[in-house]
């Protein structure tokens, strides 16, 4: 008897079973590295997602903390002490990363195309991507803004130029105009103020007052502490920017070396034609458990998202208290189990930074203000970069 091999090689070759691919995963994409995407990244290092392949796209490799960005311009921070790096967060969650932008959603296909060329397929899609200062509008608005303008979003592109601006201001006194006057403009004013003694820094707030979000007690305190700071507060909306000045509603102009537009939030332009429902500002119109009223396999979080049954405050508080709820419900559309409404904090505390280490508080109607609550808002801001840094299973 010849001796039969005991064992073909051939036979033991993976085999597919029946006339299937075999098995593909699949894919959630999570697009944006804003507030609640951070979260979900920490979630997934700690509890991997069984049942989908996670897909991050998100262009910079650093996320600027936007609280601390005025202390960055004040002098308080170095650059570092203000940005989550994004990759040991990725590497310990076991997403795919993909370092792009995206440039057009198609909700109807499920697929993104993003700023290689390249299209990408989702079963799932989850969008973070926060508000935008959408150029081609405000060129529209503010011819000159294009050309001479400086941008605070997005806040990556902004910190990268900084210590550029910040160099010419060190070595000669640079006229600085803020334009706009929400929270974040007048903070940017007061670090302005701060960093360069000799500079001028006037704000523009168009037809309101400064903070006009905030109630009136906290409004006050903000208009005291400008007029402290010697930050010229003009009432007036900038209409135009040419080279060495910027042109004011009223018809005359401001001799300006640096125009920082500080404008409010805007919708990106790609949502425009994605097909998903949105609403009149042309953010995306979500329902409570933050899902598309449109396309229920897409969620959308933070400042670009939308709701018509509250009002859901546009800030960075608000974004971060989204995170749980939407880590819950991507895991429950994975696993087919129901869904949660995400219940947005009713007031959020705001901190709000006066350049020189003390900050104004507001709860409510309640405010205060002074060096403790610059402590409180330098503290808690730290600990929220700092957790970022942390391997997530260490808390
Ligand atoms: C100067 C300043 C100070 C502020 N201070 C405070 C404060 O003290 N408290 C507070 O509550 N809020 C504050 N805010 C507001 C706060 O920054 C925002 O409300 C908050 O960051 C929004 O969070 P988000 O998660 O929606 O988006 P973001 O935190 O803005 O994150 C958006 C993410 O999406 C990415 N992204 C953007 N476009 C694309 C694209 N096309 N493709 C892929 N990825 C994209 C970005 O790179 C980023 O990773 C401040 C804002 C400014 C400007």
């Amino acid at each position: 008897m010849s001796a039969a091999p005991l064992h073909d090689p051939a036979e033991s070759d993976p085999q597919p079973v029946g006339d299937g691919p075999g098995y593909l995963p699949r894919q959630l994409v999570l697009l944006g590295a804003g507030q609640a995407h951070m979260h979900t990244l920490a979630q997934l290092a700690k509890h991997p997602l069984v049942g989908a392949r996670v897909v991050l796209v998100a262009p910079y490799a650093g996320q600027i903390y936007a609280r601390m960005l005025p202390g960055l311009l004040a002098g308080h921070y170095q650059h570092e002490d203000c940005v989550i790096p994004l990759e040991p967060l990725v590497r310990r969650s076991g997403v795919q990363w993909l370092s792009r932008s995206v440039r057009r959603l198609d909700a109807q296909a499920r697929t993104l195309q993003l700023d290689d060329g390249s299209t990408l397929p989702y079963d799932w899609l989850s969008i973070n991507t926060g508000p935008v200062q959408n150029r081609a509008l405000l060129e529209q608005s503010i011819p000159g803004a294009r050309e001479h303008g400086l941008f605070l979003r997005p806040m990556e592109s902004f910190a990268a130029l900084w210590p550029k601006v910040a160099e010419m201001a060190d070595a000669r006194a640079l006229r600085f105009t803020v334009i706009g006057a929400g929270a974040g403009g007048v903070e940017i004013a007061m670090a302005l103020r701060q960093r360069f003694a000799s500079s001028s820094v006037t704000l523009l707030s168009g037809q309101q007052l400064p903070a006009s979000d905030f109630p009136a007690a906290f409004q006050l305190k903000v208009l005291a502490a400008l007029n402290a700071r010697r930050i010229t507060l003009i009432r007036e909306a900038a209409v135009a920017i040419r080279a060495g000045e910027v042109v004011l509603a009223s018809g005359a102009s401001l001799a300006c070396d640096v125009p920082l537009l500080s404008t409010g939030p805007q919708a990106a332009a790609w949502l425009q034609d994605s097909g998903l429902a949105l609403d009149e500002a042309g953010f995306v119109a979500v329902d409570s458990c933050q899902r598309s009223r449109s396309h229920p396999q897409v969620f959308a979080t933070g400042d670009v998202s939308s709701r018509s049954d509250r009002a859901l405050a546009r800030n960075g508080h608000a974004a971060q208290r989204a995170g749980p709820a939407l880590d819950f419900n991507l895991r429950a559309c994975v696993h087919g189990t129901a869904l949660k409404p995400h219940q947005p904090p009713q007031r959020t505390l705001s901190l709000l930074s006066c350049g020189d280490q003390r900050a104004i508080a507001s709860w409510g109607r309640w405010s205060a203000q002074g060096r403790w609550v610059w402590w409180l808002k330098n503290w808690l801001d730290r600990r929220v970069v700092a957790r970022f840094k942390t391997d997530p299973k260490q808390y």
